[in-house]
């Protein structure tokens, strides 16, 4: 369960302030899909980076199973941090390493053993189905199949979260359907909570279980899809 409760954050840019989130509270039960749906400057970049404390809201309680996030110490929320993954529109690969070395660079960060990183890694790579692409670099893919590459490096680390922010935003209808299967299927199997943020009302039709609607940082809506996209 990750609960946001009361969150808020201004920006200030020399005298110029953004309040980018407004007393939001929401709450994500455990394996669910959620979605958070606004325009662009809505504040949702922000929201979804205040679940991992990438941005620290200025007020309120970020709660994971319980747990206040901003009462941690530094080392306890490194390791807070290693349950939650993280994708990202522009996928955010290390183009001067192969696909293998990408989903183990997490791994070796924490010291897992060169045989035990071969094993997951192996196993990623047959989740997203790119097994074949172990030795290829970045370059060579297409954007489908390195959104599946920054999957896998997300789930290296076995994370209960996982936070994709516009992850389907640079790809095509069809790779983006794909991709969207591929995160529905990951998220019975390992029942994993996702939290998404999106501009793209289909994207929310496709995956979502629940979905909350942000307008100039305020919490407009929150409900099942049903509830939301369908009108009285
Ligand atoms: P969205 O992801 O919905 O596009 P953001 O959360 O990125 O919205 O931004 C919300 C508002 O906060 C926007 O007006 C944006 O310009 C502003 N903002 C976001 N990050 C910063 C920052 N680091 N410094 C100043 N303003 C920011
Ligand atoms: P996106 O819309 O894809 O979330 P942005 O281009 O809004 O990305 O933001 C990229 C980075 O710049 C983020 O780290 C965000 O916090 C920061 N940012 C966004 N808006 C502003 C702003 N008005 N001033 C300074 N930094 C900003």
């Amino acid at each position: 369960m990750i609960e946001l409760i009361n969150i808020s954050k201004t920006f200030a840019v020399k005298n110029k302030f953004t309040k980018a989130l407004d007393q939001v509270t929401l709450a994500i039960p455990k394996g669910q899909i959620f979605g958070v749906i606004g325009s662009s400057g809505a504040g949702k970049s922000t929201l979804i980076r205040c679940v991992n404390l990438l941005e620290k809201p200025d007020e309120g309680q970020i709660l994971i199973h319980g747990v206040d996030l901003m009462k941690l110490s530094n080392q306890d929320l490194i390791q807070h941090r290693r349950k939650i993954g993280m994708i990202f529109q522009h996928f955010n690969l290390l183009s001067s390493r192969t696909v293998y070395q990408n989903i183990a660079f997490p791994l070796e960060l924490t010291g897992t053993s060169k045989n035990d990183i071969q094993l997951k890694v192996m196993e990623l790579l047959a989740l997203v189905g790119l097994e074949d692409k172990a030795h290829d670099y970045p370059a060579s893919l297409s954007g489908g199949q390195k959104q599946r590459v920054a999957i896998a490096r997300a789930l290296a680390s076995d994370p209960e979260i996982l936070l994709c922010d516009e992850a389907t935003s640079a790809l095509d209808p069809a790779t983006t359907k794909s991709i969207l299967q591929l995160l529905k299927a990951i998220n019975k199997k390992l029942n994993l909570t996702i939290l998404l943020i999106t501009h793209e009302m289909e994207v929310i039709k496709i995956i979502c279980d629940q979905v909350a609607v942000i307008d100039g940082g305020k919490l407009i809506e929150t409900g099942t899809v049903e509830q939301i996209f369908t009108s009285p």
